[in-house]
């Protein structure tokens, strides 16, 4: 901790080389800002969002920032909540500790899984990813495929590109047999064979974000990201600092930011403790993850085939001689069955919203003609 740094404690922290062309700014976010800087915005990545406090990367420093009273003030939605990744605009108003975001420029992808405590609204994970790391361990127990198909749905889904990585190579004799296995399973993904711990096969990992791109990782914890993630990083470089938060007592707290940056070029998005992954919106994703079933569809007798029972089912003959794993296609209809689940409690949602603001509008109306004595 620097005397400088200590002087900035209250705008922000200082980070010397911290730059938005490192934080991966391109020309559309650019283009977005360009209007909302002549009105006298600033323009900064979210380095980490917690509750009521996010943390924004900008040219030479990270601001700390809270999001105005329009975006908190409303139902949660995944627009109007701040996610690490997202480009936002800030004022620093006189006299204010912290910044106040104003606005999420609209997002280029978005990680998206149903919030765990909301029952009918989603949660960004990560924004604005390039690619998508979905790790893997090999061992000591083999790669869940089952949770890749989910995951993949939810990677396609996002407008980021899936990369697969089968991590803990070192600890595996059939590591090549593994790569075939999960390559059949998530198809047109590139699958690499990695292990963070001797180094084998995590530069080519580095490639993907060259160009100042960004990767998000996911995968069961324990799966070794946060030890893949050091070792791209680099352990003890300026990427790796914590952030300060003070807790408003004159007391301060480190907080891992969760973006961090390549010592070369590059944005790496860490999201720890994800453990459930329930699909969110993800039709587009399906039909991505499971292009095997989808053109197998077109051979069913009717369009809307489930894949159940219906007669003339191209997709269950394949099943049954087994040119499509019965697994596999279970697996489908298991998430099917949960996106339409889904479906229908945002439809229940839809209609209560709709029958409150109904109620409302005729109690106005009552309250309108009340005062005018009819
Ligand atoms: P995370 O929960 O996904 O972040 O997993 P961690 O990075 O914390 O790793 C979990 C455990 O696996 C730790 O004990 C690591 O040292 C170990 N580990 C991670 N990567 C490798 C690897 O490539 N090979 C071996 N043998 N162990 C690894
Ligand atoms: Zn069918």
């Amino acid at each position: 901790m620097t005397a400088q740094s200590h002087a900035n404690d209250k705008a922000g922290e200082a980070a010397p080389g911290l730059t938005l062309v490192r934080l991966g700014l391109t020309d559309r976010e650019r283009a977005l800002f360009a209007p909302l800087e002549a009105d006298g915005f600033s323009l900064g990545r979210v380095m980490r969002a917690d509750r009521g406090m996010a943390f924004v990367g900008v040219d030479g420093a990270v601001v700390r920032a809270e999001p105005a009273v329009h975006l908190v003030k409303t139902a949660p939605s995944v627009d109007t909540r701040i996610a690490v990744g997202d480009w936002v605009a800030f004022l620093r108003p006189e006299g204010h500790d912290h910044a106040i975001v104003e606005a999420i420029l609209p997002r280029s992808s978005a990680f998206v899984r149903k919030d765990p405590g909301e029952q009918t609204a989603g949660q960004v994970l990560a924004a604005n990813v390039d690619y998508v790391f979905l790790v893997q361990a090999l061992a000591p127990r083999a790669p869940n495929l089952r949770r890749l198909e989910r995951e993949l749905v939810t990677a396609w889904d996002s407008g980021a590109l899936p990369v697969v990585v089968l991590n803990k190579a070192d600890l595996c004799g059939d590591a090549e047999s593994w790569r075939d296995e999960v390559a059949a399973v998530a198809l047109g993904v590139d699958v690499h064979l990695v292990s963070a711990l001797t180094g084998e096969g995590v530069g080519e990992l580095a490639a993907y974000a060259r160009g100042h791109r960004t990767v998000a990782f996911f995968g069961p914890s324990g799966a070794g990201k946060s030890t893949l993630i050091n070792r791209l990083v680099g352990e003890g470089t300026q990427a790796t600092a914590e952030v300060r938060e003070s807790d408003g007592k004159g007391r301060h707290t480190t907080v891992a930011r969760e973006l961090l940056l390549l010592p070369q070029e590059g944005v790496l998005i860490d999201t720890p403790g994800m453990r459930a992954l329930a699909l969110w919106d993800a039709e587009e994703g399906m039909s991505a993850a499971f292009p095997d079933i989808a053109q197998l569809a077109e051979g069913c007798r009717f369009r809307d085939c489930a894949h159940q029972d219906e007669p003339g089912c191209a997709v269950r003959a394949a099943a049954e001689a087994n040119e499509l794993d019965p697994a596999r296609l279970e697996s489908y209809r298991r998430l099917v069955a949960e996106l339409e689940h889904l479906a229908a409690k945002q439809d229940v949602r839809a209609r209560q919203e709709q029958s409150r603001s109904g109620r409302q509008l005729a109690k106005t109306i009552r309250r309108f003609y009340k005062e005018r004595g009819h």
